[in-house]
């Protein structure tokens, strides 16, 4: 026997534990990886015909150069594959154009080659055949190279590497075709690519079997990195958002949320037809489409609207699922990772708080999301940064015909403009800045009571806004006393104000510190009343001593189009400041503007009137001025 048996013997060893490996690992899980399993077969056959021709009757040379032709030209599929392959994980399509250059030429003429020299060619012939194997590998090699950037620093050396040591050994089996090393060193190429495949675990999301967001970002990275080197090209992301999933999944128990989800993932695979599915985050899904262009992006949408229009489930768990889609063409509309997500978070949102079908990405306003990240980083740094001033809004009481007190309601300057506080604040509650900007809040306001004396100029009390995390701090009533004693100051001359923002605001915490607040003399105003959460039988249980209606409830009887909403309207406002008075609590207005509006809330008994009407928020020198002239004339 020739050493060349040996070698193939081996060769053929290593892939059939190569192919036991892949199907363990689950990697044929991974379409792309596919490539590599066809070919981890080509060479396995190849070596299988390699050992055959060892042995009796196939050595017998009528044979002998079949199976030859066969083999050889298996192995330059084989390779030529593992080209394919590197190019595809390497730049998401290379072009046609450099395919046929670099793979399908040097294949064709690779399999010519290997027929000529069985069919009684010169023995160049096939030299010349392994020739074109050691090109195809170099072929690989240098897409390594030149696409280093895109894969991992020693998955490319050690793939460099190994495409260097198939293409001498190749070499080396063309100058001696005695030594029949080709096929053993493919065998340890495959190997060795095969380390270096993703393993589904970290590709797929468990809940839904769905490509994940890791995957997402990998393959949308590749994906940009290739477009900005291509600029005519496109790809297209059909996003599918679910709406309320979580709510609903939770209604339903276990097994029915998992038929559910089941009848909802098969539906979503029905209409990418192939295209791969990603789920980004919890009800986000993005179908990438890359080489079947516009046409099927639209397609895809417009079954999704479709199928979306019906119900999923069956007998007592059909039900209706929101959902919107978007379509989004990149480069255009977005060209690096962040902007894209940031994108696909936009559309979702618009699509939920709309109520929309179909969301146009390419008017959103791409900028407002970064927009908000920079805002983050200015709250981040707003007490140290000094950015930070208080501003006061005088409140009107209609009885004693003068400003009674003011709300104090916080400025973030950025440059010579001011961001709003509906921007800022909301973020700070996120990033939990809120508790540091609320604290040097109760300070300047403690301050300030204490330095213009505010009873000498007819102020009772002034109020502070503070946030659910604000609310929750144990150590909150030792915080304010420490103020209240450090300006030597009254509690009675603050009130503050909590927003009923969701159900869940007045519980076990917020409502121990306003029961111990309200024992140490601090006052409460209930903020916001008829934005949506106020639930009265938690209200008044808790005591405040005012509620305010929002300005949401003031200005639309005036400002609403239809004469029918207006009166609407108008029924709201009145059975509001009803309300209010019946559960014992004074009102304040807010959002007066017009002598007209004030009327109205005269005639309703508003204790107090907090609007543009008659002031609006001021820098505390401003406001002390005004409160003077208004109440000492
Ligand atoms: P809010 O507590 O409901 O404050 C009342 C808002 O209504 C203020 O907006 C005020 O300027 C505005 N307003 C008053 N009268 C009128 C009017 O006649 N017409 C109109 N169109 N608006 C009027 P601002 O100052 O922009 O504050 C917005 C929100 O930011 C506040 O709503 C409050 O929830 C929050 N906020 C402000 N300062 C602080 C703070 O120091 N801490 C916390 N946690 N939140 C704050
Ligand atoms: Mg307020
Ligand atoms: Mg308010």
């Amino acid at each position: 026997m020739s050493s060349g048996f040996y070698f193939d013997i081996s060769a053929f060893v290593i892939l059939l534990c190569l192919i036991y490996a892949f199907f363990l690992e689950r990697m044929h899980k991974i379409p792309e990886n596919d490539i590599i399993l066809v070919s981890i077969l080509c060479e396995l056959l190849a070596s299988f015909i390699g050992i055959l021709r060892g042995v009796p009757p196939f050595s017998a040379p009528e044979y002998n150069g079949l199976l030859l032709l066969t083999s050889d030209s298996i192995t330059a599929l084989g390779i030529a594959l593992l080209v394919l392959f590197v190019y595809r994980i390497s730049v998401y399509n290379i072009g046609l154009i450099k395919y046929l250059i670099f793979v399908w030429i040097p294949l064709a003429v690779d399999v010519i080659l290997c027929a000529v020299s069985v069919l009684g060619g010169v023995p160049e012939t096939r030299t010349a055949a392994f020739i074109c194997d050691a090109f195809l590998l170099i072929a690989g090699l240098n897409i390594l190279i030149v696409y280093k950037k895109n894969s991992y620093l020693e998955r490319t050396f050690m793939l460099i590497l190994t495409f260097a040591a198939a293409a001498v050994f190749t070499v080396v089996e063309a100058l001696m075709p005695e030594m029949r090393m080709q096929n053993f060193a493919l065998a340890l190429l495959l190997g060795e690519e095969f380390f270096s495949l993703r393993n589904p675990d970290e590709q797929y999301d468990i809940n839904t079997g769905l490509l994940g967001e890791k995957a997402f970002r990998e393959s949308l990275g590749r994906r940009l990195f290739y477009l900005n080197k291509h600029k005519s090209e496109k790809i297209y992301l059909v996003m599918l958002a679910v709406h309320g999933s979580e709510t609903f999944m939770k209604l339903f128990g276990d097994v029915n949320e998992i038929k559910l989800r089941k009848n909802v993932m098969d539906e979503l695979i029905r209409i990418a037809n192939g295209v791969s599915i990603f789920r980004v985050r919890q009800g986000l899904y993005v179908y990438m489409v890359d080489e079947e262009g516009l046409t099927e992006a639209l397609r895809i949408q417009g079954d999704l609207n479709d199928r979306f229009k019906g119900t999923f489930g069956k007998d007592a768990y059909e039900l209706e699922i929101h959902a919107s889609t978007s379509l989004i063409v990149l480069p255009e509309m977005a060209d690096t990772l962040p902007t894209v997500l940031d994108l696909l978070y936009m559309a979702a949102k618009e699509g939920r708080i709309k109520d929309k079908r179909i969301v146009d990405a390419s008017k959103l306003d791409s900028g407002r999301e970064a927009y908000i990240r920079e805002v983050d980083e200015k709250v981040r740094n707003a007490v140290s940064s000094g950015n930070l001033e208080v501003y006061y809004q005088p409140i009107y009481s209609l009885e004693e015909k003068r400003f009674v007190s003011a709300e104090a309601l916080i400025r973030l300057h950025d440059g010579d403009k001011l961001i709003p506080p509906d921007v800022f604040i909301p973020i700070a509650e996120r990033n939990g800045t809120i508790i540091e900007i609320d604290e040097f809040m109760i300070q300047q306001v403690c301050r300030m009571i204490s330095d213009r004396n505010i009873e000498s100029i007819g102020l009772k009390y002034i109020e502070i806004n503070l946030s659910v995390p604000d609310m929750i701090q144990e150590n909150l009533p030792e915080k304010l006393m420490r103020y209240i004693e450090m300006y030597h100051i009254r509690p009675s001359q603050i009130n503050i104000e909590i927003t009923e923002t969701s159900a869940d605001t007045f519980t076990g915490m917020v409502e121990d510190n306003v029961r111990k607040l309200s024992k140490l003399g601090f006052k409460f105003t209930l903020d916001d009343f008829g934005t949506g959460y106020s639930s009265l039988s938690r209200i008044i249980m808790l005591p405040f001593g005012i509620i305010k209606l929002d300005k949401t409830i003031v200005q639309p009887p005036y400002n609403l189009g239809s004469a029918r909403e207006r009166d609407s309207a108008m029924t709201l406002l009145e059975s509001s400041a009803d309300m209010i008075h019946r559960v014992g609590s004074e009102t304040v207005a807010e959002g007066v503007e017009t002598e007209e509006q004030l009327n109205k809330l005269k005639e309703l008994d508003t204790e107090f009137i907090q609007g543009f009407y008659f002031a609006r928020p001021m820098p505390e020198s401003e406001f002390i001025n005004a409160v003077r002239t208004m109440n000492i004339k």
